[in-house]
């Protein structure tokens, strides 16, 4: 489709990139590389909205892949990052604010007692893991297919080959022994992770879930499989570690845990934190019981540290930001997601394009696909190219999507209806694009 848009700024700014950073991005979802182009680089976003260094504006559905829950610079978010950043930016001493974000966190999520704050997912899910093994004296892990926890090693695990095999590496740089201990298994099937314990059950430190996976397109776990994974951990002496990176404090104010409610067994040992907790800021946290936690450093044997951990800009960021998330922000993102989520269903079904939604709470997204989705396979199982010419309509109307088939689409309480009805007014011309091989 030819460009109304002008991009060179964009473009000249990628290939000083490409020259000074590894494929010109800091991550890689960035460079669109499943579907194709050039990213566009953003200089300032108000709410629903981004402008880009050539002029384009944008609604966004990134939303910075889930913290700018309450929109872009925020008016309170905004006042509260000046005001810490006035006072100086980081003492490498305990500080109030982190007391601060600690404890509102605590009182979100029931099960949470203490929790320990880091500066990104990655360090979250790693350090969970690290106390997970740490208190129960096993080495091995049990993750799924598609869920993504971060750039940990012993994450970055492809499934072998057969049920409760060991992994193989899914990134050159990880050591086969680091991928030896971990065991990849189909999100969704319990009878899999029956058979991974009953085979190696007094070896698995802990299970790691995404509370709803959102990294594969969102596939919500069905009815009943927390709630297996909690019993078979428990019968076993492993923890029960779900990943709120994504979904926490987004899909309700106690995220996931909040939505689904507590599973029949009880609440997973350990939480991990992210994306709007900073509030746009590198602020996260794993937490769990005070018996639990007590086994970190300085406590107990367990070494966990950060020179930036509680940052007194990013914690005032993400307390202003969780303050922020009142029940009307959670109303807000169910409305826009009804809107979008129907007027995407009405254009592609018009087009005549297979799809069907995948949706966790206020995260879903479109998977190219007539049939629902409930593991990796099948969210693997669809037109991504269709995806592409989809999401190239839609950038060329004003609206950014994900640059990828699998990933959620994230809203903002700030998405007000002129910014939904421009999303809607672009679907249909993007849903014939996809149609139209
Ligand atoms: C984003 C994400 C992470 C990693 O967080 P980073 O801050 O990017 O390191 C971990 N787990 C889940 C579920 C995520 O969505």
């Amino acid at each position: 489709m030819p460009s109304a848009q002008p991009t060179t700024r964009s473009d000249e700014l990628m290939r000083t990139a490409r020259t000074v950073i590894p494929g010109g991005v800091n991550s890689p979802v960035r460079a669109f590389r499943s579907v194709g182009g050039t990213p566009r680089f953003m200089a300032s976003g108000t709410g629903p909205w981004l402008t880009d260094v050539d002029g384009n504006r944008y609604v966004d559905l990134i939303c910075s892949w889930g913290p700018m829950i309450l929109g872009h610079a925020h008016p309170d978010v905004e006042q509260a990052v000046r005001e810490a950043a006035a006072k100086g930016f980081s003492f490498g001493t305990p500080s109030e604010n982190e007391v601060l974000l600690a404890a509102e966190i605590v009182d979100r999520v029931a099960p949470l007692e203490q929790v320990r704050l880091v500066s990104s997912g990655t360090e979250a899910t790693m350090s969970a893991l690290r106390l997970a093994r740490g208190a129960t004296g096993r080495s091995k892990v049990v993750k799924f297919a598609g869920c993504y926890h971060g750039h940990v090693d012993a994450l970055l695990a492809a499934a072998g080959s057969g049920l409760a095999t060991f992994a193989l590496p899914d990134s050159a740089g990880v050591p086969v022994s680091s991928a030896h201990e971990t065991i990849v298994l189909p999100y969704n099937d319990v009878s899999a992770v029956e058979a991974a314990f009953a085979e190696h059950g007094d070896e698995i430190a802990c299970v790691i879930t995404e509370a709803a996976a959102g990294n594969m397109g969102v596939v919500p776990p069905e009815p009943g499989f927390t709630a297996a994974l909690r019993r078979i951990t428990r019968e076993h002496g492993a923890l029960l570690i779900s990943d709120e990176v994504m979904t926490g404090f987004r899909c309700s104010a106690a995220g996931w845990y909040g939505l689904e409610g507590e599973p029949e067994g009880g609440a997973p040992d350990l939480f991990t934190f992210g994306k709007v907790m900073g509030g746009g800021f590198p602020a996260a946290a794993f937490g769990g019981s005070a018996e639990l936690m007590s086994r970190l450093a300085p406590d107990g044997p367990v070494y966990q540290a950060g020179t930036l951990s509680g940052n007194p800009v990013a914690t005032a960021a993400g307390l202003a930001t969780l303050r922020g998330c009142t029940a009307a922000v959670y109303d807000r993102l169910t409305q826009v997601s009804d809107a979008l989520i129907a007027g995407a269903t009405e254009a592609l079904n018009v087009a005549g394009v297979p799809h069907v939604i995948g949706r966790a709470g206020s995260m879903f997204n479109v998977f190219f696909r007539e049939e629902r989705v409930r593991d990796y396979d099948d969210a693997r199982d669809q037109d991504t190219a269709a995806f592409g010419r989809f999401f190239h309509s839609m950038l060329q109307q004003g609206v950014h999507l994900p640059p990828s088939a699998f990933e959620s689409w994230f809203v903002s309480a700030s998405h007000d209806d002129e910014a939904v009805d421009a999303v809607l007014a672009a679907l249909p011309t993007a849903a014939a694009a996809a149609a139209a091989a």
